[in-house]
């Protein structure tokens, strides 16, 4: 037990000899100590200075030691009080133990008496200090955990956007007002029900409970959800698992937030690139036709000259209207009408069309282009073959374009479980994993040294994304820089009728 530096006694006896003793004995083991010659003047002594403990001579002339037990006792009943009887006073001693003194020690006595006493009061003083310690710091700790919650509160209260958290059981455990505002939800509406009685729309709920219940305890494979309460609110939903320690799914938190401006805008972009595509189509055109009857009728002296200029000129305006022939399919697929009735569709002969067709491009920058068919037959497709031209027309002509001269490209067919699953496969340049989501974004090219000089707009991809996603079929990539890139697709044998 440590005698800390606040540890005093005070002696409270009319002897002197008692007083210069004790305080010599006390001292010595690392106490402080306080003399009084008599009880009034001990109690003033406690008044300004503080003493853990008392020892007090019961008697005494004048205020006598049972009085001034009682006002100490009044004045701080922690001042443990060790009293100091004569031998004919143990009664006496007994009555001041019941009022409330904590020990008591006979006149005369040997230093380590004393010693023992005043050690087994400091003692009792010291694990009384522990233990309020401990009860503060558990105090502390506990009003600790309320501000934080409550700072947590605060923070999702003002939350700008709508965050919702449920249960494993798919039950809403707590949302924020945003969340209320977003959804058109009472602000009095209570916690506790199904998602179903807080959210619309019925895919998304499936979504959460199935987070809920841990079935996407993989954060990457949750999809972004776009859902609409009406036709003017848009909402976009992020969900995720929340986890416990041990990794086990507790519940999910949903995201939502406004996306209607965002809409709105792509929708009027969408409106934009149709109207000025069309009205530059027909002009561009009549020029280019235009272009070719002078080049063709042209006489007189600098022929050869001018032929060569008006043949950039109409090679410059065939660009152009194959660009403005992009962005027109482009705007079509988005409004969901380019995608005609299906057809039967032989796919083995659609892919070598293509091949056949793309051949010269290939062949001019020395590289090798193959077809590979499984031995059995594949079984009829029933899709837009216009489409399907189109989709694989792309990706064959960018594996062209992106790879080096005498490089290989591959264009593979086979059955993957119910679907037709065609690859196109290069050793060209490939594509950084940064890039791998862009490439699908209309107008995204990849910009360095090796791409820089191949012409393209950037459309391809966006349109075989959006016919791809029109006929319910599936498009994947995997690609890695200075090595290659490999395209797979998976049509359904019955492409999803258009609409
Ligand atoms: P266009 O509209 O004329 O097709 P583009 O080929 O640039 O223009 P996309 O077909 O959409 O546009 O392709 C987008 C980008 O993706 C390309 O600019 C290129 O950087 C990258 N890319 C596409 N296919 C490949 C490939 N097989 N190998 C490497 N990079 C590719
Ligand atoms: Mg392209």
């Amino acid at each position: 037990m440590e005698i800390t530096p606040d540890a005093t006694v005070m002696v409270v006896d009319d002897e002197a000899d008692i007083r210069d003793a004790s305080e010599r004995i006390l001292t010595r083991i690392g106490f402080q100590v306080l003399k009084a010659s008599r009880g009034d003047e001990g109690l003033v002594l406690l008044e300004k200075e503080k003493a853990s403990i008392v020892l007090l001579d019961l008697k005494m002339p004048g205020m006598d030691g049972l009085e001034v037990l009682k006002h100490i006792r009044v004045m701080d009943e922690k001042i443990q009080v060790i009293v100091i009887t004569g031998y004919a006073t143990v009664e006496t001693a007994i009555e001041a133990m019941k009022r409330g003194a904590y020990d008591f020690i006979s006149k005369p006595f040997e230093p380590d008496q004393l010693r023992i006493v005043v050690n087994r009061a400091w003692e009792k003083i010291s694990l009384r200090r522990e233990a309020e310690k401990l009860e503060e710091e558990r105090r502390r700790t506990l009003s600790d955990l309320d501000t934080e919650k409550s700072r947590i509160h605060t923070i999702l209260e003002s939350f700008p956007s709508g965050v919702v958290v449920t249960n494993s059981r798919g039950q809403v455990v707590l949302m924020n007002p945003a969340f209320r505002q977003l959804l058109d939800l009472d602000p009095g509406l209570k916690t506790g029900d199904p998602i179903e009685d807080y959210v619309p729309d019925k895919k998304l709920c499936n979504l959460v409970t199935e987070i809920s219940q841990g079935k996407h305890i993989d954060f990457d494979d949750i999809p972004d959800y776009e859902f609409s309460l009406s036709d003017e609110k848009y909402l976009m939903a992020t969900g995720q698992p929340v986890l416990g320690e041990r990794k086990e799914c507790l519940g999910a938190v949903l995201n939502v937030v406004d996306i209607t401006a965002l809409k709105l805008l792509d929708q009027l972009k969408s409106e934009f690139v149709a109207k000025v595509s069309h009205e530059l189509r027909s002009p561009l055109s009549t020029i280019h036709e235009q272009l070719a009857l002078v080049i063709r009728d042209m006489v007189g002296e600098n022929v050869a000259q001018d032929q060569h200029i008006l043949s950039r000129a109409k090679e410059k305006t065939k660009g152009l209207i194959a660009l403005i022939g992009d962005l027109l399919d482009l705007s079509r697929i988005e409004e969901g009408i380019i995608c005609h009735e299906p057809q039967p569709v032989r796919i083995e002969d659609l892919l070598a069309n293509i091949v056949d067709f793309l051949k010269t491009g290939a062949r001019k920058k020395n590289q090798s282009i193959s077809l590979g068919l499984p031995k059995e037959p594949l079984p009829e497709l029933s899709a837009d073959p216009i489409a399907l031209e189109s989709i694989f027309g792309n990706l064959i002509t960018n594996a062209i374009n992106y790879t080096q001269d005498g490089g290989k490209i591959q264009v593979e067919v086979d059955m993957a479980g119910i679907n037709v699953r065609v690859k196109v496969k290069d050793n060209g340049f490939g594509i950084s994993d940064k890039y791998l989501d862009k490439i699908f974004e209309r107008f995204y090219r990849v910009k360095d040294e090796k791409t820089r000089y191949i012409t393209g707009t950037g459309l391809g991809l966006p349109i075989v994304k959006g016919l791809i996603d029109s006929m319910g079929a599936f498009i994947n990539v995997e690609s890695a820089p200075g090595k290659g890139t490999e395209f797979t697709v998976l049509l359904p044998i019955k492409a999803k009728p258009p609409g």
